[in-house]
């Protein structure tokens, strides 16, 4: 009688989902110390990323959390890509990459997890497919599941 084959990781893998919720971890790109403001640059509408192509603008603004109703100060990047950038129509088109729509939807809701079902309804692609690209060995960007330990 041969005994089953245990899994490689036993330990706490959870097979993600469609209906797994993910988000950015910020840890990640915090641990990996790749520079998040240069990723996020390429997100900019045209407009902005030539402003942004300065490196000695580096602006903060306040930012009123729509849940804690707390203000926070936020890279302008950021502020900029919220209140502008992504209510352009090139925001998010066909031509977007899975990793970069993904990515450009958490930045835009303040990084609320979803599912990739939920995310296949914003971006207009195949949830099969966002889950297919999200839960392989490589973590893009940062994004995994919510609420998993980084490691
Ligand atoms: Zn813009």
């Amino acid at each position: 009688m041969i005994s089953p084959v245990p899994a490689l990781k036993p330990s706490r893998f959870i097979k993600p989902t469609l209906d797994t919720p993910y988000h950015i971890d910020y840890e990640w790109w915090n641990k990996a110390g790749r520079d998040l403001r240069v990723y996020l640059k390429s997100h900019l509408c045209e407009l902005h990323r030539e402003m942004y192509a300065d490196p000695s603008v580096d602006d903060q603004i306040d930012w009123v959390d729509a849940r804690t109703a707390d203000v926070k100060r936020i890279d302008g990047i950021l502020y900029q890509l919220r209140v502008h950038c992504s209510r352009q129509p090139d925001y998010i088109t066909e031509f977007t990459s899975v990793v970069d729509a993904v990515f450009r939807v958490f930045l835009v809701n303040d990084n609320q997890s979803l599912s990739p079902h939920q995310l296949g309804e914003r971006i207009g692609k195949d949830p099969e497919l966002i889950l297919k690209t999200l839960s392989g060995k490589m973590v893009y960007k940062g994004l995994r599941p919510a609420g998993e330990g980084g490691n």
